[in-house]
């Protein structure tokens, strides 16, 4: 077996790791961490640790760690088809059952699901889709694409550019022209403290409307949006938010795309956010939740207005030309099978809900009143508590501090990982959903411990 050293080194002079300072990483000043093992809500790691995994990965293991039922399933899938693509029809056992469970739990208005593998190539996949309809019905005009600021939909080119996070478009010539970004509806930091929350939707909803107005209705063709923004902070939408964003949108017949890789599948205490929040998406992009990490697959759902047009398309134009070698693998279908079998089994959106309104509950008891808390704020099984320089004014730490990453440090040195968000001091919780009372209020009291050591 490789020592710790030998592997630490390895690490830092081969690897280039994703989301990472890279010069500090390779010269040692950055922390390195290899993980070993998972089982429930708890990894382990070559240096003895045990954590208690408070945000599952990165929002998506959600069945926990160690399901042998998953491990099975892959090994199975393994052994009898490893992999056989799914172009022109072709497909296996484990993708088309998994195809009729999506369509099963999916709103009732979406038609067909397609199959990639991760939250950024299944939003690469929808703003094609939205593009390719809006050429299929004669307005080649209307292809842009409004996103929110603090939107997160991924890394790509074009995701990138959706992504409403400065960190995600630095130094690399992004946002697209394509992509115009409005108003993140951000209860807490709203312009002006005196607005009530349906106030603030009337101003985020206004916001969208002059920004449609002035780009022109006919050069839009749709709206993302997580129905609760997830890296951009863990916010919930203000009260009222998502079905007046559609009025708008139908208004001026421009596709809702719901971004659903963090709340798909269950994270909300709903199958789908959309459910949650009443909305209608012509499409819904999902991927963690779906295999809850087992293996890389993501799912675009289509609505049935966006798919009756795409069968016009290729009745008239031949084979729609989009596609991924790994599109719908037969590995990640089985543990998508087995994922969604073990979260009926288990009841686990209930206890997204349950639980997670006892950690957002519990956490607000124990540090909703303290002087450098701002807000505890959750849904489902996600929770933020966001952390102020001064309370009353609601002034925000210098981001040169990093108050956040201190604390979400000193959490980790007591055994619990939370995540700073990245743009603000944000601690963010996203546990997997089969979370106890007491695995609760185990980050809960970790949580108020750092607060109380760090600020
Ligand atoms: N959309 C949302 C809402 C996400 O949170 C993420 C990832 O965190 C993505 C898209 C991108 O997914 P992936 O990292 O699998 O490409």
């Amino acid at each position: 077996m490789l020592t710790n050293d030998q592997l630490g080194k390895w690490d830092r002079e081969s690897f280039f790791h994703p989301s990472t300072h890279l010069g500090q990483f390779a010269r040692g000043e950055a922390p390195q961490r290899i993980v070993t093992g998972g089982e429930g809500v708890y990894i382990t790691d070559r240096d003895g640790n045990r954590l208690l995994d408070g945000f599952a990965g990165l929002y998506c293991v959600n069945v926990g760690y160690g399901r042998q039922e998953i491990a099975e399933a892959i090994a199975a899938q393994a052994r009898e088809l490893s992999y056989y693509h799914a172009y022109a029809g072709h497909g296996s056992e484990a993708s088309i059952t998994l195809a009729k469970m999506v369509m099963d739990r999916a709103p009732d208005h979406m038609a067909r699901v397609y199959f990639g593998l991760g939250g950024s190539d299944a939003n690469e996949t929808n703003i094609k889709l939205v593009w390719y309809y809006n050429n299929i019905l004669g307005r080649p005009e209307k292809k842009k694409i409004i996103s929110r600021w603090r939107g997160y939909h991924g890394s790509g080119l074009m995701t990138g550019s959706l992504t409403g996070l400065e960190l995600f478009h630095k130094k690399f010539d992004l946002p697209l022209a394509q992509v115009i970004h409005t108003e993140a509806p951000y209860y807490f930091r709203r312009p002006d403290t005196a607005m009530t929350e349906a106030d603030f939707t009337a101003h985020c909803v206004a916001e969208l409307e002059a920004l449609i107005e002035s780009e022109g209705p006919e050069t839009i063709a749709a709206f993302i949006g997580e129905p609760v923004l997830g890296t951009g902070g863990i916010v919930p939408p203000p009260e009222g938010y998502w079905p007046a964003i559609q009025a708008v949108l139908d208004k001026h017949d421009i596709l809702l795309i719901a971004d659903e890789v963090v709340t798909g599948f269950g994270r909300l205490g709903s199958m789908f956010g959309s459910d949650h929040y009443g909305i209608k998406p012509d499409l819904i992009t999902s991927a963690k939740g779906l295999t809850s990490a087992y293996a890389p697959l993501s799912a675009t759902i289509v609505g049935q207005r966006m798919w009756d047009v795409l069968m016009q398309g290729t009745d008239e134009y031949g084979v729609l030309g989009h596609g991924w070698t790994y599109s719908a693998h037969p590995i990640g279908a089985a543990a998508g099978i087995a994922n969604l079998k073990l979260i009926d089994e288990l009841g686990l959106v209930q206890n997204a809900a349950d639980t997670g309104a006892y950690l957002a509950q519990t956490m607000r008891d124990a540090l909703g009143a303290h002087a450098n808390v701002g807000e505890v704020r959750g849904e489902g099984m996600l929770c933020a508590v966001e952390l102020v320089a001064d309370r009353d004014s609601r002034r925000f730490f210098d981001a040169s501090e990093g108050k956040g990453a201190k604390v979400v440090a000193a959490m980790l040195e007591r055994g619990v990982i939370a995540r700073a968000m990245p743009q603000g001091d944000i601690l963010g919780f996203a546990p997997p959903l089969c979370l106890t009372r007491a695995e609760a209020d185990e980050i809960v009291s970790v949580t108020a411990d750092a607060v109380e050591a760090v600020l």
